[in-house]
């Protein structure tokens, strides 16, 4: 197959995806850029499901750069510590509220060079913010499941993050860069699981190239599964 050939084809099977999920979104809840920021810096190695239950207690006592530049560490750990690493989101948070309000005002920079030198902020955490808090993505952001649906699709032979979103970023106008993710995402959580793909159910079956023999492509090793949400 030609390489503009199968372009075409990955943009018309995106399109169909879409499609399959209109709703797809951010699952993180949040209100405003800041709580996003915050939400994303915590959902490392931690699901949605479960940073969803620490934000609003979390959010109620330290919903703003101000007060959560002032928290207190060790309360800070309390209310997020059912999240894996919780002693260094706590620290990385604070640092991260302090440098807003030093640095920004007190405000979210909409650009990936500020974010990124926020403390605990990486280039996927500030992709998500910029696609979804101000619809100005820079990147793909490339989580556990655009890596894996991204491999069985045939979008990308690539096994690390960044050289995934590199031919991600190639292969799809950057228009779409925010939008792909979310329904990778979707469709990863909810059909293309990484231990049980429903291919027979799957309304892309006709052309992934991984369909009904998936389950040993785009999965972890055992051991950094184990140690990833
Ligand atoms: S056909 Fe199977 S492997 Fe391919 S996207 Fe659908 S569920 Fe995933």
């Amino acid at each position: 197959m030609t390489k503009s050939r199968a372009l075409r084809e990955a943009r018309q099977t995106l399109r169909r995806l879409r499609d399959l999920h209109p709703d797809a979104h951010c699952e993180l809840e949040h209100d405003g850029p800041f709580q996003l920021l915050v939400a994303t810096v915590l959902s490392a190695q931690s699901t949605d499901v479960a940073v969803n239950a620490v934000t609003p207690a979390l959010f109620r006592r330290f919903g703003t750069p101000e007060r959560l530049a002032r928290a207190d560490q060790p309360t800070l750990e309390t209310l997020i510590g059912r999240l894996g690493m919780f002693r260094q989101k706590a620290k990385n948070l604070i640092g991260m509220a302090k440098a807003l309000c030093a640095e920004h005002a007190g405000t979210v920079p909409a650009s990936l060079d500020a974010l990124v030198a926020l403390p605990g902020v990486g280039r996927k955490t500030a992709n998500v913010v910029l696609g979804v808090a101000f619809g100005a993505a820079e990147g793909v952001v490339v989580d556990t499941h655009v890596q894996r649906l991204s491999q069985r699709l045939g979008w990308t032979k690539q096994t690390t993050p960044e050289k995934i979103e590199a031919d991600l970023m190639k292969a799809f106008p950057r228009e779409s860069w925010d939008i792909l993710s979310h329904t990778l995402i979707f469709h990863g959580r909810r059909v293309c699981t990484a231990r049980s793909p429903a291919c027979s159910g799957c309304g892309v079956s006709d052309v992934c190239p991984s369909a009904f023999r998936a389950e040993g492509v785009g999965r972890k090793p055992p051991r950094a599964r184990s140690t990833s949400a």
